[in-house]
């Protein structure tokens, strides 16, 4: 009996990852159900290979309710000339297709979350094996990683980039010098609430260059935002040495989230009346927010207060709250370059 890290994905891929030119095609995940025997689900991908250089994987919708990813990686897919490349791009503009399709974070099949599924397993869930397919075949391929998020229906986030500190210095550096080069307008040092599972761990053990994103959010895109994720796919493949020419500088505000201080959860439910938007200037001990019981008038609301100084960097965005919601984050501006 194999082991189960030795089982082969079931996952098949209609494109040569060594072929030289574009291809457009899908990774079949074979997934047996009610109104399909037989079935599959079919998660695009593309493969714009061009003489030598390294690698770029570019992945969307690892949460399937975040659009800045996929608005910016199928025009990716669709107009970049392979002329151009030195290298090879590999673009997913859907990594959690089922969940995409549906515009839910989770996946609808299993309610699975890909960004807490990682490494995966070839024979668990329909994301676990998704999780498993994106950590043996295809970050082994690339030298450099960006992976598109942003706050999907409940979060709304300033527009950065972020890596995080990293054991390896060396290492958490290219991650940085990455981050830069991408050029949003704030640039993340990011503490995950919850690191395990993560694609962002994954490609970091493996050695990589990786970069993840908080570009919006609320259930949308932008044309801002889009614009931002845009430019900075261009910008990193130009920083790979996958593109020709200088990256695009623009001014960037580098913002870092020092302790759980930063985060502010709800303790119960009730109607948000926020009193800061996106990017203020927030002292400690100021009121971030107000949450009204909603049963009865005449109950004072319970205050969120500010435990550190800095800027709102994100918050909750539907008009009502649960316990346990994360409310808001604040950042520390700490340079601007
Ligand atoms: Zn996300």
């Amino acid at each position: 009996m194999p082991s189960i890290l030795s089982r082969p994905s079931p996952i098949a891929p209609s494109v040569d990852f060594d072929a030289k030119g574009v291809q457009h095609g899908h990774l079949r995940l074979p997934y047996s159900r009610d109104d399909s025997a037989w079935g599959s689900v079919m998660i695009p991908i593309c493969v714009i290979a061009n003489g030598e250089g390294p690698t770029a994987l570019l992945t969307g919708a690892n949460h399937g309710d975040e659009y800045e990813g996929p608005a910016a990686l199928f025009e990716l897919a669709q107009t970049l000339d392979p002329a151009q490349v030195s290298g090879r791009v590999i673009v997913v503009p859907a990594l959690n297709y089922p969940a995409f399709r549906a515009g839910t974070r989770t996946s609808p099949i299993d309610r699975g979350n890909l960004n807490r599924s990682f490494p995966g397993r070839p024979d668990g869930t329909v994301t676990e094996k998704i999780a498993d397919y994106v950590t043996r075949h295809l970050i082994p391929l690339a030298d450099i990683v960006i992976d598109f998020h942003s706050g999907g229906r409940t979060l709304d986030f300033l527009p950065y980039a972020a890596a995080h500190e990293l054991p390896n210095k060396d290492q958490e550096a290219r991650c940085f010098d990455a981050v830069a080069a991408f050029a949003a307008p704030f640039s993340m040092k990011m503490l995950e609430i919850d690191a395990v599972g993560m694609l962002d761990t994954t490609v970091e053990e493996m050695g990589k260059v990786f970069v993840t994103t908080e570009l919006g959010g609320a259930g949308t895109a932008t044309a801002r935002s889009i614009e931002i994720a845009r430019k900075g796919s261009l910008n990193l493949l130009r920083h790979a040495g996958i593109l020709s020419g200088e990256t695009n500088a623009m001014l960037t505000r580098w913002l870092d989230m020092p302790s759980s201080d930063c985060f502010t959860f709800a303790q119960d439910e009730g109607l948000i009346a926020f009193a800061a938007n996106l990017g203020d200037p927030i002292v400690t001990g100021e009121v971030i927010a107000r949450v009204y019981p909603i049963g009865k008038t005449g109950i004072a609301p319970i205050e969120y207060r500010a435990a550190m100084d800095g800027v709102l960097a994100a918050r909750h965005v539907p008009g009502l709250i649960k316990a346990g919601d994360c409310l808001s984050v604040i950042a520390t501006i700490t340079a601007e370059t």
